[in-house]
């Protein structure tokens, strides 16, 4: 009998090593990885510079917690701010955290804005996290059933729907904030219309809300720009960062620009490990890396790959709805449920997930080579072939 809490449905599996883009199992099976854990090892599994950056840290100081300046974490807030052309960064070691950290800029903004108890705009089918504030923020009963009371001052609407945001606007005056991916991830890789996310824009400079991004899973390279804000050239007031930012170290970020910048003073809100040496060294290092080996525009062309190989593939298959995404972020959405899917790839030496019940997920590694995603399209085409025709 495991002693471990039963919060996860594990396969029956386990991984000794990985190398690049291939992981080994403890029975010396070996597995093409198109899913980096959940979007997290930006730089594969394994990788020489991350390896090295983090034993030396290591070698040196682990943590000295924020009672004390963190020159790694003055770097990192740097780097970050000019790639995002935002002001400043919070550290934290989740995606959950930073956006609980965005929820309380967005109260405190409130506030001091004169609005007693803040509501924030949040959308259908997100995904912000399992603590209180953000699983009350995340669009998923299921999710939230059992832990009720949830938090209050968020009000939903669908996603891409512009003109209900614009609705509330009129009738509500509590409102202080828009919250949303620009890519749902969780939700079914579901990415936002420019126009949605052009008008979010507006409104929120019209009514002076702050507009937070969530980009815990589309941030960080994975979509083919920085942040996936950048395709549209919006920007917003609030960015959370995790999965990949530490290329598997756990840190989490929130940044601010503008009006949002300045709000919290010591003692409103801190983190322990937030930000402390290892992590913000690891997240340097990947960063650093992406940079040299130009992994944003690597993304670009190999994602393409995989969607054009796939869209051929599957061209004129009764059951593929939809082939979609941006980067390495890429969801197929199938006409039925396609759970077991993950399991016979896992049969095919495949790491792959299922989302939304109907959404084959892929987040491979940003060095995931052309190679692999030839190898992943005729492996994966060939599952989903074979699973629509049974
Ligand atoms: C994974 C995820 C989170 C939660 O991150 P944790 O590190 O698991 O707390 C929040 N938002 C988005 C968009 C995510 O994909």
């Amino acid at each position: 009998m495991s002693h471990l809490m039963n919060t996860y449905a594990r396969l029956p599996i386990a991984f000794s090593h990985g190398e690049g883009s291939w992981l080994t199992d403890t029975e010396g099976r070996r597995y093409l990885d198109a899913l980096a854990g959940i979007a997290v090892n930006t730089l594969g599994h394994n990788h020489p510079t991350l390896v090295a950056a983090i034993a030396a840290q290591a070698g040196r100081i682990l943590h000295s917690s924020n009672l004390y300046r963190i020159p790694q974490q003055e770097q990192l807030a740097d780097k970050l701010a000019t790639l995002a052309a935002m002001d400043e960064v919070f550290f934290c070691n989740s995606g959950c955290e930073a956006n609980e950290a965005a929820i309380k800029l967005a109260r405190l903004y409130g506030h001091q804005q004169g609005v007693d108890s803040p509501a924030i705009v949040v959308m259908e089918q997100a995904f912000h996290g399992r603590t209180m504030a953000t699983l009350s923020a995340t669009g998923n009963r299921k999710a939230q059933a059992g832990f009720e009371p949830l938090v209050s001052g968020f009000v939903r609407v669908r996603y891409n729907d512009l003109e209900a945001i614009q609705a509330i606007a009129r009738s509500n005056k509590k409102i202080v904030a828009v919250m949303l991916e620009i890519v749902q991830g969780e939700g079914g890789v579901n990415i936002a219309d420019v126009g949605f996310q052009r008008g979010l824009r507006a409104l929120c400079d019209e009514r002076d809300w702050l507009l937070i991004c969530d980009e815990v899973q589309c941030g960080t390279g994975r979509t083919g720009r920085w942040f996936a804000f950048q395709h549209a050239d919006v920007l917003p007031d609030v960015v959370t960062l995790a999965k990949g930012l530490g290329g598997g170290v756990p840190i989490g970020a929130c940044l601010t620009a503008g009006k949002a910048t300045g709000l919290f003073k010591p003692g409103n809100h801190g983190s322990t490990f937030g930000g402390n040496q290892l992590a913000t060294t690891a997240a340097l290092t990947t960063i650093a890396v992406i940079e040299k080996d130009r992994l944003i525009e690597h993304a670009v062309a190999v994602g393409g790959l995989i969607r054009e190989g796939l869209a051929q593939a599957l061209a004129g298959r009764k059951g593929v709805v939809d082939i979609r995404g941006q980067g390495l972020m890429i969801g197929i959405e199938l006409d039925r449920p396609c759970g077991e899917l993950v399991t016979r790839a896992l049969a095919a030496g495949l790491l792959i997930n299922v989302t939304a019940d109907k959404v084959v997920r892929l987040l491979p590694p940003l060095t995931f080579s052309a190679d692999e995603a030839r190898e992943l399209v005729s492996r994966l085409a060939k599952l989903i072939g074979d699973f629509l025709a049974a």
